[in-house]
């Protein structure tokens, strides 16, 4: 079994989620990190917590770039990271496929990031083979093993930045099937 651990920023707002940005870890060592450029940017604008905690992550521009980047701007859309949502679709897909044929994807507290994922192919029957119909969730594994959130590893920082929360799901994910173990 390979784990892939996940986490997504998106914008909700009770009837659809939409993806911000996505970062991934393999257990293989490979590392994806995007930032949808098709985001819904007016009504991010709108959603303070939003633009507190997940729009200061986006990337900003480097060096003289920095200057450039006209401030009325969520993110650089000349960054590397900043790609279309139909070009990350097909990216994730390559991403989890190239981990082989026994996948486990895990989030934390991942209804959310799963469906949004998923959305990224269309409807539920769009799935492409080879990626996993369901997500493990830290918090289900947790429960489980009757410990409390104050007992994980905590984040040392970067929160609401998708690839450092991805990272940090997998530590806490590793450390959770130690856990299990004894
Ligand atoms: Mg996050």
């Amino acid at each position: 079994m390979t784990a892939i651990d996940y986490d997504l920023e998106f914008l909700e707002d009770g009837r659809t989620i939409e993806l911000i940005s996505i970062g991934m870890v393999c257990d293989d060592g490979r590392h994806y990190y995007a930032v949808n450029r098709d985001m819904p940017v007016r009504k991010i604008r709108k959603n303070k917590w939003l633009m507190e905690n997940v729009v200061p992550h986006l990337p900003k521009g480097q060096g003289d770039r920095r200057n450039h980047v006209p401030r009325s701007w969520l993110f650089d859309y000349a960054d590397p990271v900043v790609k279309r949502r139909e070009r990350i679709a097909d990216e994730v897909m390559g991403f989890i496929r190239a981990a082989g044929p026994d996948i486990e994807l895990w989030a934390n507290y991942g209804a959310y990031d799963h469906v949004c994922l998923a959305q990224l192919w269309g409807r539920m029957i769009d799935l492409p083979e080879g990626v996993p119909m369901f997500t493990h969730d830290i918090q289900q594994e947790r429960s489980r093993l009757g410990l409390s959130w104050d007992d994980l590893p905590q984040q040392e920082g970067g929160e609401h930045n998708a690839l450092a929360d991805a990272r940090h799901n997998q530590t806490v994910r590793r450390w959770l099937a130690e856990r299990a173990q004894k």
